[in-house]
């Protein structure tokens, strides 16, 4: 019985790109929760699945028949600060899988034991982060945002120490890889041509089969990043730490740290403890995702035969994220207001919009949810400016709008306050929450009922949750 079918590329590369090593074992692992869904796309025997033993490699305890386990090196720039040298340091790379859909994946333990990479860290994580990560990366996957997706979580019976004692759980999380902006990085700062050249062949390979040159590659990554961020926008998302390490080159939002979707709409809003200049704001993170792009250009530079040439390429290239960004930004709204077309006036009316969410302070899933039924008038503090904006609407939208909005807005997200709630009873012992809320953000779209109503009413002034930590 092949348990889980590792098919390792990663490990092939230049030794100098990750260290070979194994997790750390734990005390008395438990599970919290499987993904027997994306178990079986994975290929991952069902029954096995269930096992003891699949407990064991989920928890870093035994070994996974044909995996080849690896931290893998990269470098970032943090808050905008560079840092020459970082990596796995809390994470372990399992190895990869070939899904039933052909795609490939990495499987990957987070919270499982310290690395040549964990500085003062402890390599550790704590049942909240993972808990949290386990809803959001699974609620955006299925409102159709690409990411990385979560296959299991156990807990270490184990304390870890962060402001208190607290479990200790390990993630297992899977993404079509995890290069980041900072893997390119790590390899163009050091001057190794032959780690960066191995890098760009791989991540071409991989994911973006069609690519042929460097500046191919950076368009590619401009695009899906534009394309991903404009699908945060229209969620209300707000990734929290977009440093170049959490910038996946295949276009997933990856490292889910202190994110959280807005309650009320403010474009300026921040949750993350640490991002005290608010360089992560909703509203910043497109020119954010550029200015990755615009790292990873730099990085592809060593990859040219002339240097000055490079740079003008690449220079167009990343300011092409502009109009990707754009024409991403004006589709997700359009599609979520049931619009015929996506011209300058289609593109006003989502601005005005916006703004008087945003004056009003008007919840940003619920607005949407509720827009083309009588509720919707009740989200707005300004009565009459919502009557004239929806004449205006009934005017530009399609005449099936009802349908398309349905598809494209959400009933329910996990909201930051359930989340913390969620976490609040798993610390005390009591899973249930977790479930609960597993079950509901993962049926967005479905109508409310009265299982689901509870959990997509916005938080009351003494729930809602101002900051979330890192919390590593
Ligand atoms: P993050 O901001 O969560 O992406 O983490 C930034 C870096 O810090 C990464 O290299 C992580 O591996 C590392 N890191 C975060 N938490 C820990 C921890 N508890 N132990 C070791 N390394 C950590
Ligand atoms: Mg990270």
């Amino acid at each position: 019985m092949t348990a889980i079918p590792f098919d390792n590329t990663f490990a092939q590369l230049p030794a100098q790109m990750f260290t070979t090593l194994a997790p750390t074992p734990v005390k008395a692992p438990a599970w919290i929760a499987r993904n027997d869904d994306l178990a079986a796309t994975l290929g991952i025997d069902a029954e096995w699945f269930g096992s003891d033993e699949a407990l064991a490699v989920f928890a870093g305890n035994a070994p996974a028949a044909g995996s080849h386990p690896l931290a893998q090196l990269y470098a970032a720039h943090q808050f905008g600060h560079w840092n020459p040298q970082l990596g796995d340091g809390r994470a372990i790379l399992l190895g990869e899988v070939v899904g039933t859909d052909g795609l490939r994946r990495d499987i990957q333990l987070k919270g499982s034991g310290r690395t040549p990479y964990s500085r003062s860290g402890d390599g550790r994580s704590w049942l909240g982060p993972v808990l949290r990560e386990y809803l959001v990366s699974e609620a955006m996957h299925a409102m159709g945002v690409p990411t990385t997706r979560a296959l299991a979580a156990v807990s270490t019976g184990e304390d870890v120490y962060r402001e208190a004692r607290l479990p200790g759980a390990i993630l297992t999380r899977v993404a079509q890889s995890h290069i980041r902006v900072g893997t390119f990085q790590v390899h163009a700062s050091r001057g190794d041509i032959e780690a960066l050249t191995a890098l760009f062949e791989h991540t071409v390979a991989r994911h973006y089969p069609d690519a042929k040159t460097p500046n191919d590659l950076l368009h590619a990554v401009v695009q899906a990043q534009a394309e991903l961020v404009a699908k945060w926008m229209g969620l209300g998302f707000i990734h929290g730490v977009m440093n170049t390490d959490n910038c996946s080159v295949a276009g997933e939002t990856i490292d889910y740290g202190p994110c959280a979707f807005m309650d009320n709409y403010h474009p300026a809003k921040v949750f993350s403890s640490i991002d005290q200049m608010g360089r992560y704001a909703y509203g910043n993170q497109p020119g954010i995702a550029a200015w990755n792009c615009a790292q990873l250009a730099t990085s592809l530079i060593p990859l040219m035969p002339d240097r000055d040439a490079a740079i003008t390429q690449f220079t167009e290239t990343v300011n092409t994220f502009a109009d990707h960004y754009e024409a991403a930004y004006l589709d997700v709204f359009a599609t979520k207001l049931g619009l015929a077309d996506r011209t300058a006036q289609d593109r006003a009316l989502i601005d005005n919009l916006l703004v008087m969410m945003a004056d009003g302070g008007a919840d940003f899933t619920n607005v949407f949810a509720t827009l083309g039924t009588d509720a919707a008038v009740d989200q707005f503090t300004d009565r009459d400016g919502f009557a004239a904006w929806q004449a205006r609407w009934v005017a530009l939208r399609t005449d099936d709008h009802l349908s398309t909005m349905a598809r494209a807005n959400p009933q329910i997200i996990p909201r930051n306050h359930q989340i913390e709630a969620v976490i609040t009873a798993a610390v005390t012992g009591d899973l249930g929450p977790f479930h609960k809320l597993l079950s509901v953000i993962t049926q967005p779209y479905a109508p409310l009922d009265e299982n689901r109503e509870a959990l997509a009413i916005p938080p009351t002034d003494q729930e809602v949750v101002t900051q979330t930590f890192c919390g590593t």
